[in-house]
């Protein structure tokens, strides 16, 4: 196998193999831009170094020979002491992880080189030193594992109140025997002087940084896959802390929080990549840059335009200039927010690079979802402390917390929190991930903080630089005297940057207000949204219908654009009051009791359905007969028993207790329930179809289907099918009679069941529960997270389905139950059918329509197009 790429070799669609910043590297290169040369060694020898312990074999060889040919073409030699080739080592997976894993600037300086550096500079030797001082910071953390605040304690001693760029030359070199005897001290062994060692080491921690916890951590929040690796760019360094003629930014071609077009980022003078994102000092927005050096910026914009033709979408951008002259250090199509997702992928439509179908497949229902969360209510009275930048959308209220640790734990307590630091870092991302928003004092819209919080959908203001935050004494100050320390309520809105003090009312978004039918598409995102739906329902062959069981939930539904009904669960309208009667049914000893307590319901039931159907306005409606274990409808045994011990215990309270330990079940969703308690108790599935037919023959355009849960064979189906016909036809009601799928069995004979259904209604909870084997109730708290940790599945299979097994069950059953009745209508109704990933997978198996929750149906109307598209 070839392990190593040179940058002229690959393209932009080779991110499995070279990550995805290798691929853009090389797209770059080929494009003609003006990338620093040098080569990456693909995700496949990270790999197989993870997996087998050590490099593959002849990847040394590959190396050393690309990069000898590195530096016959840049004349001179990597570390080579009077006129050295530096280079950075980079990380970059297929998918971009912000910070997560290692990167090391200035390989190749030693005590001989920087020399060589210093001459190459012109005499500065400045810059050399900090060069130098650099390579050991980042190495001795990220390679040989120091604790990096060492390093940082060593600097702000030697700064004082100063800042770094005031540093000069002699007490950077000082500084750099200090950073020297820090690596003695802490490892035993001197700074490793080779520069090919140093590049060697560096290569394998960036490999190892794959599996750092942060890195862990960050792919099962982003669902990324834990066995991909990264792969490894080795470029030849430039320089932008060379001085005031150099610097360092990140741009992007359109504004990632709002999609408006503009010139967008940030540059520091005078400093290195990781400066920038570290927050370190304080950038200056993009615009600036044209009156620090005009030629670069123009050209800057210049290659802005043509990646931004090229990819046709939002690019973000690393770039360095090295005494004036540009270098593009990365792109990659960039993150953006929901809102921006929106209006981007509508704006390029309008300006004729992408087609209205494309746009629909450039945003995602998780997006929409994020849209239509709440915002502060703008009529409310509220107390503005500070503005900081809007880095990330959302309305947050929550108690200040000052650290990672602290949110955890807090919001571990059912707490609401806010996650207030100066700036955050990769070690945050625990505490960033518990709480509710996050605000920082300092950095940009491209710092950390608003980067990893874009990316995860939270609320963020960042550099909100009015703010003095101090985190060891939990707290911060803000103008005007205002103290607020750990515990307090803020709100934050990360629309506007504006930070509150106090909870501020929240109110619902815009979009939700359209789907509502409340207003009219009024500002250019809700036209956005308007746009991509409409293209999104013209588009999609998947129907979309809603799990509801009020009239309420069932008008929503409409509303958002559901088509029917496909789950109105009865059981949930047996709650509340009416318990008693079910309790009464479930203990009749006699038929008077039991067609007593039957009678008393059924015209409640009727009542429900008719409001239902209304709501419902001539749209299917598929009504499940009741179905849950027996034991809710009963009182609890354990407060029973007690009772029944008590002096005052009653006959009755004796008689009860009696009862339900002879209903008591050890696994009652494997019990007594569904089909099975249909065909028990005599006369309460004939109860629910009778109000089902009386309802529907009140409402005009009344499209029951009724739906028989639990089955597994199918002779439990016929037995009350029979029956339900035969009351259909009595009352001379149409209605489809179908069943769930949601017991492995009846996935394996969907033949056979379905010669006696004519429609299926796949149950993936319970399929789910029953082909792993996992209590849907109590496996997620008691050790998914765990089987998260070890890669055993990268998602509960009860939030999205799990193709393989589950999938390939359904897959058989949809196969063999068109087979023996080629109109046999398909639907699922499980919690996946709200799901992005598991809508696309019913889509392929060529279902009929998916099932949500009504708040779900826009973002499965939206996945649905996408899926076809
Ligand atoms: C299912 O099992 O997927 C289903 C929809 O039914 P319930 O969740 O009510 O068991
Ligand atoms: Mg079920």
């Amino acid at each position: 196998a070839k392990y190593v790429y040179d940058f002229t070799e690959g393209n932009r669609n080779q991110k499995d193999l070279l990550g995805g910043k290798g691929a853009n590297l090389a797209e770059m290169t080929n494009l003609g831009l003006p990338v620093p040369p040098g080569f990456t060694i693909t995700s496949e020898a990270c790999r197989h170094y993870l997996t087998e312990g050590s490099v593959p074999e002849g990847l040394d060889q590959e190396v050393a020979g690309q990069l000898e040919a590195l530096e016959a073409r840049m004349g001179r030699k990597l570390g080579q002491a009077g006129d050295p080739l530096l280079v950075s080592v980079r990380s970059g997976a297929k998918f971009s992880m912000p910070g997560m894993m290692e990167t090391v600037l200035n390989i190749g300086l030693n005590d001989e080189s920087v020399h060589g550096l210093a001459k190459q500079a012109g005499g500065n030797d400045r810059f050399a030193w900090d060069s130098y001082r650099r390579l050991i910071q980042m190495f001795g953390k990220t390679v040989l594992g120091i604790d990096g605040d060492l390093f940082e304690r060593a600097l702000d001693t030697l700064k004082g109140r100063r800042q770094d760029t005031d540093l000069d030359a002699g007490e950077l070199q000082g500084l750099v025997e200090t950073y020297k005897g820090i690596v003695r001290e802490q490892t035993g062994k001197d700074f490793p002087a080779d520069p090919r060692e140093q590049m060697r080491l560096a290569v394998m921690a960036v490999f190892d940084s794959w599996n750092a916890p942060r890195a862990v951590l960050y792919r099962r929040q982003e669902r990324i896959p834990a066995d991909l690796g990264t792969a490894v760019n080795i470029m030849a360094m430039v320089f932008g802390n060379y001085g005031d003629d150099s610097g360092t930014g990140v741009a992007f071609t359109r504004d990632p929080g709002t999609g408006q077009q503009g010139i967008y980022g940030d540059y520091l003078q005078n400093a290195q990549g990781e400066d920038v994102v570290a927050g370190i000092r304080n950038t200056v927005p993009l615009q600036e840059l044209q009156s620090i050096d005009r030629h670069s910026y123009d050209e800057l914009l210049r290659i802005m335009e043509v990646l931004e033709n090229h990819y046709r979408d939002l690019c973000d951008i690393e770039f360095t200039i090295e005494r004036g002259k540009l270098w593009m250090l990365q792109t990659r199509v960039g993150k953006r927010t929901a809102a921006a997702a929106f209006r981007i992928a509508t704006q390029l439509v309008d300006q004729g690079l992408i087609t209205m179908d494309e746009a629909v497949t450039r945003v995602t229902g998780d997006q929409l979802a994020q849209l239509m969360f709440p915002r502060f209510d703008a009529g409310a009275p509220k107390r503005k402390i500070a503005k900081g930048m809007n880095a990330s959308p959302g309305a947050a209220v929550g108690k200040a917390v000052f650290s990672s640790e602290r949110a955890v734990e807090l919001a571990g307590q059912g707490e609401d929190v806010i996650l207030v630091r100066r700036e955050t870092n990769p070690d945050d991302l625990a505490g960033m991930i518990a709480a509710r928003g996050i605000l920082t004092s300092r950095g940009g819209k491209t710092s950390h903080a608003a980067v990893v919080a874009r990316g995860m959908g939270k609320t963020c203001v960042c550099g909100a630089e009015e703010l003095e935050v101090h985190t060891g004494e939990r707290r911060f100050a803000a103008p005007g005297g205002v103290m607020v320390s750990e515990g307090d309520v803020i709100s934050i809105d990360g629309m506007t940057g504006e930070i509150y003090l106090g909870e501020v009312p929240v109110v619902d978004s815009a979009v939700v207000e359209y789907f509502e039918g409340a207003s009219e598409p009024g500002d250019d995102l809700v036209r956005a949204v308007d746009r991509l739906m409409r293209h999104a329902d013209g588009a999609r062959r998947l129907g979309i219908r809603a799990n509801a069981d009020t009239p309420e939930d069932a008008a929503r539904a409409r509303r958002f654009g559901g088509e029917g009904i496909g789950l109105c669960r009865t059981e949930h309208m047996f709650l509340g009051e009416r318990r008693q009667l079910v309790e009464d049914l479930v203990l009749a000893t006699t038929d008077e009791a039991r067609q007593a307590a039957l009678d008393a319901l059924e015209p409640l039931q009727k009542a429900d359905f008719i409001g239902i159907f209304q709501a419902m306005e001539g749209a299917p409606v598929t009504i499940r007969l009741i179905d849950p274990p027996l034991h809710e409808f009963l009182p609890d045994i354990v407060d029973l028993s007690v009772k029944a011990a008590t002096e005052t215990a009653t006959d009755k309270d004796r008689r009860l207790l009696a009862a339900v330990k002879r209903l008591h079940e050890q696994n009652p969703m494997l019990g007594l329930r569904g089909v099975r308690l249909g065909l028990v108790i005599p006369g309460l599935f004939a109860m629910q179809v009778r109000a089902i037919a009386q309802a529907a023959k009140e409402v005009p355009r009344a499209r029951p289907e009724i739906m028989i849960p639990l089955v597994a064979a199918v002779q439990e189906l016929e037995a009350v099918r029979e029956e339900s016909l035969r009351i259909l036809a009595e009352t001379g009601v149409q209605a489809l009679v179908g069943t769930m799928i949601e017991v492995p069995r009846a996935a394996l004979t969907a033949g056979q069941i379905a010669e006696a259904a004519e429609f299926f209604s796949f149950g993936t909870n319970d399929l789910t529960q029953m082909v792993w084997g996992f209590s849907r109730d109590d496996v997620e708290a008691a050790f998914f997270s765990r089987y998260l940790d070890l890669g055993i599945f990268g998602v509960s299979p009860f939030e999205s389905l799990d193709e393989e097994g589950v999938g390939r069950l359904v897959k058989i059953a949809v196969e063999e139950g068109r087979a023996a009745r080629p109109d046999l209508h398909l639907g699922i109704c499980g919690e996946h059918g709200g799901d992005p990933a598991s809508i696309h997978f019913c889509h392929d198996v060529g279902l009929d329509y998916v099932s949500c929750s009504p708040f779900r149906i826009p973002v499965a109307r939206l996945e649905a197009g996408r899926a076809a598209l």
